[in-house]
């Protein structure tokens, strides 16, 4: 195996589950789309449903398929919209697409009709995140109709925050309106005589500051791969996640350079003093912000910080490591996550989200499950 690896840490996801368990009292569906966010889909599908979560979210059918594949049987909520020739894979894989309009519902009526099935669907009402969904007032007269298809199960009702991570007091306002939204239109709908099934709004952001939109079930996910967003995690009742993936790479070379010389592209690094330089390989093609060269990033070896100096390469990075240091070639570097600061640092310092960071995590960087 090469040296860079994405150490995941599987029972401090299952720890993050339970915690949300224990913290709502509710169902927890566990978004695994995009990989499970860098991590790895299948496995941490398996470890969802092992720590105790009802349902699993893809946003793609070929994600859906890919869990199907792995022999897992739990429902698979299908968030984003698929196309028209996408319907039968969304059958014939028992996925449970989010319909938020009367033409694609009856394009999945008709196709689960001829293949003989009843095929679950949930309605997603846009309440304000101005993306999928129908509107408020078109709820009760759409979920009429879905529950009229014979083919159909109208099995749960879900919207989706804008800004429920944010503790500004406009955006817990705008929660609250959207909780609002919600609210009308479940009650329009259960007085034009539908049940609604399994309602479902909070994300992580929900989860973690809105008791009030946890309903039946949460789909909190970067929670759970050890990140808060909102800034709460500690406080009151709110569990602290842990970061379940750790980036971890080793030192492969180990060189001297004398005061004034320079390391990497472009040359914006120059040796202070003579020092001892590690190359670790690990670049911006496995998903290191290339944007991070430059700005201190602190590296961990043996328990000890070390700054990335230069530009980050495709392939490589470089690591001053001081001129008296005693650091043996081929030894263990946590790049972010175990004793370096965690992806959600890292994200800041580049200036974007830990979504981001972990999805970005390359195809070459191979996973490994650690318990
Ligand atoms: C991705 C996603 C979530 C999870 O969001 P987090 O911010 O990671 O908690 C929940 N619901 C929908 C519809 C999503 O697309």
């Amino acid at each position: 195996m090469r040296a860079l690896r994405a150490l995941i840490h599987l029972e401090k996801f299952r720890r993050n589950i339970r915690a949300v368990l224990t913290l709502t009292g509710r169902q927890v569906c566990a978004p695994v789309k995009a990989g499970a966010y860098g991590h790895g889909a299948p496995e941490m599908a398996r470890a969802a449903l092992e720590a105790g979560a009802s349902h699993l979210a893809v946003a793609l059918v070929s994600e859906g398929a890919e869990l199907r594949d792995a022999g897992l049987d739990a429902p698979i909520l299908l968030l984003s919209q698929s196309l028209p020739c996408e319907i039968p894979d969304i059958i014939r894989y028992r996925l449970c697409p989010l319909v938020s309009d009367r033409d694609f519902a009856l394009e999945l009526a008709r196709a689960a009709e001829t293949a003989s099935v009843r095929l679950p669907v949930h309605l997603k009402i846009d309440t304000g995140m101005g993306r999928l969904g129908c509107s408020p007032e078109d709820a009760p007269g759409l979920a009429v109709r879905i529950a009229g298809l014979s083919s159909l199960e109208l099995a749960g009702t879900a919207t989706h925050f804008a800004v429920s991570d944010s503790t500004g007091e406009k955006d817990r306002a705008y929660t609250g309106e959207q909780l609002a939204r919600f609210s009308g239109a479940l009650a329009a709908m259960r007085e034009a005589g539908v049940d609604p099934g399994i309602v479902h709004a909070a994300n992580s952001g929900g989860v973690t500051l809105h008791p009030e939109s946890w309903f039946d079930m949460v789909r909190p996910g970067i929670f759970l791969y050890g990140y808060d967003l909102t800034g709460t995690a500690g406080e009151g009742s709110v569990p602290v996640p842990e970061p379940v993936m750790e980036l971890r790479s080793r030192i492969v070379f180990i060189r001297k350079l004398e005061k004034g010389e320079s390391v990497s592209y472009g040359r914006t690094w120059f040796a202070p003093r003579d020092t001892v330089i590690a190359v670790i390989p690990a670049g911006y093609a496995d998903g290191i912000p290339r944007l991070l060269g430059g700005k201190g990033w602190e590296v961990s070896i043996r328990g000890r910080s070390y700054p990335l100096v230069g530009q980050i390469c495709m392939d490589q990075c470089m690591v001053d490591v001081g001129p008296g240091a005693d650091i043996p070639r081929w030894e263990e570097v946590s790049v972010f996550g175990g004793d370096a600061p965690g992806a959600g640092e890292l994200a800041a310092r580049v200036g974007t989200i830990p979504y981001e960071i972990t999805c970005h995590i390359s195809g070459r960087v191979p996973r490994v499950y650690v318990e």
